[in-house]
């Protein structure tokens, strides 16, 4: 059976990736979620929005003849994740993961570890910061308990709906970005705190080198669990799973 992949995108590692699989000549389709209004524009056949949960997903890789499914979202994208192992082993088929390790404290940071977003809303119950949230537009709502903080947001497209806190700016733009460019940034907004997901990775990872020179202190939201599955770290380790993986449904 011919290679005929799905790539659960959405990150810079997934669009490299499609590069990639796009020069070697290998066959598939690259999924996104459908969250940003204008997505870079990907190097192989692209198809936008849920399939409707794991059962949806299951149904997806069978009707298309999925031969292998790459998990290359981000990693705080955990119910895609999720769907993906249930929905893989539902209909046998071979799936991994393309992961990056979640960034590591270093001397000179100053990092609060919290579990989640609303960890994250705990910690900012103090009195009033000027606070770079950088937690994505989908999670901003959550906020809404802590109204006294003027909040930086960084964001690809403007929110869908009013946000709950009068004080706040919004800079539109798009990673990857760059230390001189987020210091310069964090320095002009007067930022005494960071909030970040632990994205990993280097698109994202200026803010946390700027709030290292700036000892500027982290809310630092960990990861969510995601369960087992095979992963890879690297481009070439997918290829090379690829070559080694057999594609007749059962092997
Ligand atoms: P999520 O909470 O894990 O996913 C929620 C639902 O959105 C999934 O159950 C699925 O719907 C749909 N979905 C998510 N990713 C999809 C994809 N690549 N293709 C098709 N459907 C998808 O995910 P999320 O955190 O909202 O992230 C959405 C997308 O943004 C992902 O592609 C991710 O790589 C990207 N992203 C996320 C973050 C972040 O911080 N979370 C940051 C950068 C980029 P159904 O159940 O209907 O299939």
């Amino acid at each position: 059976m011919e290679n005929n992949l799905l790539v659960l995108g959405g990150t810079t590692e997934a669009t490299a990736l499609c590069q990639s699989l796009s020069a070697a000549g290998i066959r598939g389709t690259v999924s996104l979620a459908g969250r940003v209004l204008r997505p870079v524009r990907q190097p192989l056949p692209q198809r936008v929005g849920g399939f409707g949960g794991a059962q949806g997903l299951a149904r997806y890789l069978t009707d298309h003849a999925i031969s292998h499914v790459v998990d290359a979202t981000h990693p705080f994208a955990a119910q895609m994740s999720s769907n993906a192992v249930a929905a893989c082993a539902d209909a046998n088929v071979p799936l991994i993961a393309l992961t990056r390790p979640p960034w590591q404290a270093e001397p000179g940071d100053d990092w609060t570890h919290v579990s989640d977003i609303p960890g994250a809303v705990a910690a900012l119950d103090r009195p009033a910061m000027r606070v770079m949230l950088a937690v994505g537009r989908m999670h901003l709502a959550e906020f809404a308990p802590n109204p006294q903080h003027f909040y930086l947001l960084r964001l690809i497209d403007q929110p869908d709906a009013p946000l709950p806190f009068p004080d706040y700016e919004i800079v539109q733009d798009r990673g990857p970005f760059r230390i001189a460019s987020d210091l310069a940034l964090m320095r002009a907004h007067l930022i005494h705190l960071v909030v970040s997901k632990n994205s990993g990775g280097t698109g994202a990872h200026a803010k946390i080198a700027a709030a290292r020179q700036l000892h500027v202190p982290i809310i630092m939201i960990d990861r969510p669990a995601i369960p087992a599955r095979r992963e890879a770290h690297s481009v070439a380790e997918v290829l090379a799973w690829l070559a080694h993986t057999g594609t007749d449904r059962g092997v």
